[in-house]
């Protein structure tokens, strides 16, 4: 298994060069550098999916289940709507949603590669009417649409290794292509789970995320109220802010950019 990976890591770190920068964010057209595959990430995803939800306590809030689960679907619909209309019907290939409410007081919620995602109950007690919900789920199918955590794992790549790791795979010098192989498998286990904070990745997930609400039929202004709530720290928000930092950039960041997220919405 192992060394299968490994193999494969080395075709994706020969072809570097030839994929750099070849990827666009759906939405924003930002350019970003993807040096694994998705089907790799995704996969990766999936493991760690159903390793916490084996160890995870499902809620016994059946209604707010439910009501996670319905809000989920129609951004989840709402997203591939839009990925289908602009040609990306491709990418939902890698993309199998799942939304879960687990038993936890965090006030937290996370995104696995691929559209799993969890919210803690903890949650609830800061949004609490489905348009709020509907901010922190659009949010988080906005990482798995983006592909931030393919991007993390790639800039870590890059930062680590650059190109020098090319010259070292292509010379067969193996203890040196088995540490990348290792290493970078350890850095997708880290990343996948938690994205950690990238103030550009949150920005890019709380544009896209408003723009799925608006076309899944909620008022994306709910995102203010929302993370006004969050960053006043009402409830126990220190979690969720480690993972998705809020602070008056980001509040008046969002406020900017409604009015475009409304106006491409109401194309769909
Ligand atoms: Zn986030």
């Amino acid at each position: 298994m192992r060394k299968i990976f490994i193999v494969r890591m080395l075709a994706v770190l020969m072809a570097v060069t030839v994929i750099a920068g070849c990827g666009a964010v759906p939405l924003t057209g930002r350019k970003q550098v993807l040096l694994v595959s998705d089907q790799e990430v995704y996969e990766a995803g999936l493991t760690q999916y159903k390793d916490y939800m084996k160890e995870a306590k499902v809620s016994s809030n059946a209604k707010a289940s439910s009501m996670v689960k319905s809000v989920g679907k129609k951004l989840a619909d709402a997203t591939e709507k839009y990925l289908k209309a602009n040609g990306l019907g491709a990418e939902l290939s890698n993309l199998e949603w799942e939304f879960n409410l687990v038993a936890d007081d965090q006030v937290n919620a996370f995104c696995l590669p691929g559209g799993k995602i969890v919210v803690y109950d903890g949650l609830l007690t800061v949004a609490q009417s489905e348009a709020e919900l509907a901010v922190v789920l659009g949010h988080e199918i906005a990482h798995a649409v983006a592909k931030h955590s393919n991007e993390r794992i790639s800039q870590q790549i890059l930062a680590r290794y650059g190109q020098a790791i090319l010259a070292q795979a292509l010379s067969n010098k193996s203890e040196m292509v088995q540490a990348v192989g290792s290493s970078v498998f350890g850095l997708g286990a880290q990343i996948g789970l938690m994205l950690p904070y990238s103030r550009k990745h949150e920005y890019e997930a709380d544009y896209m995320g408003i723009v799925f609400m608006e076309m899944a039929g909620y008022d994306s202004e709910s995102a203010v109220g929302f993370w006004t709530k969050m960053s006043a720290g009402g409830g126990n928000t220190s979690d969720f802010l480690s993972t998705h930092p809020s602070d008056n950039k980001r509040i008046s960041e969002l406020k900017r950019r409604l009015p475009e997220a409304k106006s491409i919405a109401e194309k769909y």
